[in-house]
């Protein structure tokens, strides 16, 4: 006989619809379905917070499970013999060790990468904030460097230059020269 979905060779009959399945239909959780009958589509949980009646929090999940496949799964349990039972104990223990494997590989992996991400915006941020600091410190040296407007010197700039003297003594100094040259 082959298998209901392919055309290669049964390996047994699933004890749920009754078709015969190949390996690669067998379900990857319960070597006595087929595929269609248990698999992760129709094997879904639902993880909610442990709350009691008073409403307190408590640590743990309440795992709910929803999809048909689960009722397909539990009903099968009865029906095997020891050692199909201790079989499917040490299938599925080999499959929960890979699983908490790749857990812990995923979370570790993710978490590297997030580093590495938060690394990068960190030193993103940092160069756009070295950049503004030069381009503020660039700003202030432009002004510093600036030439102070050279205004042409009067005389009486140039006056109190010769003679080392203030503005304002100079400034009194040429009033007085004036007055004495006469008014014009
Ligand atoms: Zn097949
Ligand atoms: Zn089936």
């Amino acid at each position: 006989m082959t298998c209901f979905l392919c055309t290669e060779t049964q390996v047994d009959f699933c004890r749920h619809c009754g078709q015969e399945f190949c390996a690669s239909h067998q379900s990857k959780l319960n070597n006595k379905l087929c595929c269609n009958c248990v698999s992760d589509a129709n094997l879904e949980t639902q993880s909610e917070p442990l709350i009691d009646s008073d409403g307190v929090t408590h640590q743990g999940r309440h795992i709910r499970l929803i999809g048909e496949g689960w009722p397909n799964d539990i009903v099968t349990i009865a029906s095997l013999n020891d050692n199909e039972l201790e079989e499917q104990i040490r299938g599925l223990q080999a499959l929960l060790k890979i699983a908490i494997q790749t857990s812990d590989y995923a979370r570790i992996s993710i978490a590297a990468r997030q580093f590495e991400k938060g690394e990068r915006e960190h030193s993103k941020r940092r160069k756009l904030m070295q950049r503004r600091e030069e381009l503020a410190k660039g700003v202030v040296r432009l002004a510093s460097q600036k030439p102070a407007t050279a205004k042409p010197k009067d005389d009486t700039a140039k006056l109190a230059e010769q003679l080392g003297i203030t503005r304002e003594q100079a400034t009194a100094l040429m009033k007085l020269a004036s007055q004495i040259g006469g008014p014009q």
